[in-house]
């Protein structure tokens, strides 16, 4: 800031040098005029100056910045720097306001901020989507108006920040929401609402399925309780009855037995760790053992066929697949009364692989097909389990298959039996090894036939 004077200062000096040496040249009256002409276009310049500064200041956006030497040249140029910064800060503030906008909106939560007195200042587009609220259109408006709903105006009366609200959403009855208020500023209010729909439907599952798991484990344990107790309080029975006593306890403690082995298979398909194996499984050698296995299960009571139209192989898990193909089959020799037909069959058509099992069995109505594959969903509960069913089948079936990138086709037609097929895809589909080696494994596990 030093700097600042010494030019007018030496300026200064200069005048009165010149006044000094007018006076005594030429006497004190050229002296003064010279000083009081100086003094006039001092004070022009000054005028000058100051309107351009003004005119600038008025409009700086439109107007060029004035130019100048000396004192005033430095003035402009400081003003002109301090113009540059704000104007540098200011683009930097509105950059960082609309990123904060641009994030705000694709943030899937819904957020709105409200004023003291619950006045709606701003809200994302999620909100027009979980609370039917409309940015351009509400704000300013009051939410307890827009949102009136009893449940949502006691939540803001608690004003308690810790606790969420779980709410179904006012404007679609399918999503179910997680309400929290966050308070900020002097008195303002952030609303978030998050759909947790998903995560409801997650835990309702989960509920269920331990219910489902109980209740299965239940019977056979209740049942096998009472034997034992009989079998303690009476030890002199006779042989034959209490043998009687014994394989019903047997078969109860095998049915507990199936419903583990197919929990533990079902969660071994759930964990991620569960290492997926990519070998050569020799599907035409499958069927055979496949078909071994229904007629061991049907113990003579059904006619069974294989029709194996291609000899290709596929590329998966051998012991899944196995294990699905076996549930199908054991399902289809379960659900045909005696007599009947079962036809195990492979083939290629369309490119894909399709195994398929088909019966003329009791078949299943329309409206059950689509829930076949829900863990513990059966058409007919005892049918199921006088045959040793745990419910659980065809939701291992599906498992495997996804797993497979594979499909269940089911066609069935009640009174008259049905098709259940494994549709691979093409990529899936491999050609017969020259010299198969790969042994298909005995049956896992066979369920008794009714
Ligand atoms: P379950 O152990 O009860 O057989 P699954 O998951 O294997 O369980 O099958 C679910 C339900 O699908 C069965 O309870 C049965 O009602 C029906 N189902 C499965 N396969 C057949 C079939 N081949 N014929 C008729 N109904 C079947």
């Amino acid at each position: 800031m030093m700097g600042f004077w010494w030019r007018p200062l030496g300026v200064l000096a200069g005048v009165l040098l010149v006044a000094l040496m007018l006076w005594a040249g030429s006497g004190w009256v050229a002296a003064l005029g010279f000083l009081a002409g100086i003094q006039a276009f001092v004070m022009l310049r000054r005028l000058w100056q100051e309107y351009r500064l003004a005119r600038w200041l008025e409009s700086p956006d439109e107007v060029e910045p004035p130019e100048a030497t000396g004192t005033w040249g430095d003035i402009f140029y400081r003003l002109q720097k301090l113009q540059r910064r704000q104007h540098a800060s200011r683009s930097e503030l509105s950059n960082a306001l609309e990123q904060f906008e641009h994030a705000a909106q694709a943030v899937p939560d819904a957020m709105v901020i409200l004023n003291g007195s619950e006045q709606i200042e701003w809200c994302n587009p999620a909100s027009r989507k979980y609370m039917g609220l409309d940015c351009e259109r509400d704000r300013g408006q009051f939410i307890r108006y827009l949102m009136r709903q009893a449940y949502f105006l006691d939540f803001l009366d608690a004003g308690d920040y810790s606790r969420r609200l779980v709410c179904k959403s006012p404007v679609n009855r399918e999503l179910t929401l997680s309400l929290q208020l966050v308070p900020f500023g002097e008195s303002q209010k952030l609303l978030l609402a998050r759909d947790i729909t998903d995560l409801e439907r997650v835990d309702a599952m989960r509920r269920d399925f331990i219910a489902n798991v109980s209740h299965e484990l239940r019977t056979p344990l209740t049942v096998v309780g009472g034997f034992v107790e009989t079998l303690a309080d009476a030890p002199d029975l006779p042989a034959a009855e209490s043998r009687h006593y014994f394989n019903l306890m047997l078969d109860h403690t095998r049915r507990m037995q199936h419903l583990l082995d197919d929990l533990l298979t079902l969660s071994r398909l759930e964990s991620d760790d569960h290492a997926f194996k990519d070998e050569p499984v020799n599907v035409p050698e499958m069927a055979q053992a496949l078909k071994a296995e229904a007629e061991s299960l049907s113990r003579g009571r059904h006619r069974i066929s294989l029709r194996l139209d291609s000899d290709a192989w596929l590329k998966g898990s051998l012991q899944e697949i196995r294990s699905a193909l076996g549930n199908l089959v054991s399902n289809a020799v379960r659900y045909t009364p005696e007599g009947g037909e079962i036809t195990l069959a492979w083939q290629v058509r369309g490119g894909e692989g399709a195994f398929s099992v088909t019966d003329t069995g009791e078949g299943i109505a329309a409206e059950h097909i689509p829930r076949l594959t829900e863990r513990f969903y059966r058409v007919d509960r005892s049918r199921s389990r006088e045959t040793g069913g745990t419910g659980l089948g065809l939701a291992i079936v599906k498992h495997v298959l996804t797993r497979h990138g594979a499909r269940l086709d089911i066609r069935s037609t009640p009174g008259k039996g049905s098709t259940f097929s494994a549709v691979f895809p093409a990529q899936r589909l491999e050609a017969a090894a020259v010299a198969p080696d790969a042994a298909t494994p005995l049956p896992e596990r066979s369920r008794a036939a009714g």
